[in-house]
């Protein structure tokens, strides 16, 4: 009963993860620019430019692609620890919030690029799939947000949260999804992102945060 219990809260804990990174993937997506002041140039623009060439940010090691959520995951675990209350939930929270961007990362490796294990654990749907990641890299790329499982995803399409968050923000602010030019027929491209394409992109410009995001 103890193993059991414990079991459903690591699941639990699992998914507050996947939903809370997917949450700030879809506020970057739907609401960030790269003129959002601080958070802009620092993180919704490799996520736009992740929009544009998936692939780059693969290029990228764990520090560069994960900094930023390192940072937060630390800030996080410091105050459990300041309120006494630093759990092994919290720190399987942080853990993969911390990590949500190197999923991401996986979902789009190749199967020799990943290796075993993480190929492993990604038919076991523990780790998203690429092939249910594609679904979020498919126009109009407004769906799928979640970047740690295969498990939140579907329930959440089925009961429409993306486009019932965004009725109620335009209804009380009026802002809409903003318009993302790697859909066919929003473009053009910016010239900053075109610019990537040429010999050498600069490494700071390929990382998204999706999940960015515990992000
Ligand atoms: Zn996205
Ligand atoms: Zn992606």
């Amino acid at each position: 009963m103890h193993t059991l219990q414990t079991l459903l809260q690591a699941l639990g804990v699992i998914l507050l993860a996947d939903f809370l990174t997917g949450i700030g993937h879809w506020l970057e997506d739907a609401y960030g620019t790269e003129e959002t002041p601080v958070i802009g140039p620092l993180v919704i623009k490799p996520n736009i430019v992740h929009h544009h060439y998936p692939r780059l940010f693969t290029k990228l090691t764990w520090w560069q692609s994960s900094w930023d959520l390192l940072l937060l995951g630390a800030f996080f675990v410091g105050l459990a620890a300041w309120a006494d209350a630093l759990t092994w939930h919290v720190w399987l929270f942080a853990i993969l919030c911390v990590n949500a961007n190197q999923v991401h990362k996986w979902s789009h490796q190749t199967r020799a690029e990943n290796g075993p294990l993480v190929s492993f654990l990604q038919d076991c749907w523990i780790l998203q799939t690429p092939r249910q990641h594609a679904l979020h890299h498919t126009d109009p790329k407004n769906t799928f947000y979640c970047p740690i499982t295969n498990l939140l995803n579907p329930a959440l399409e089925i009961i429409g949260l993306w486009p019932k968050l965004e009725a109620v923000i335009e209804a009380l602010t009026g802002a809409t999804h903003r318009k993302d030019a790697s859909n066919r027929g929003e473009g053009p491209t910016p010239a900053w992102v075109a610019e990537l394409r040429r010999p050498s992109p600069t490494a700071d410009l390929t990382s998204p945060r999706g999940p960015g995001n515990c992000p």
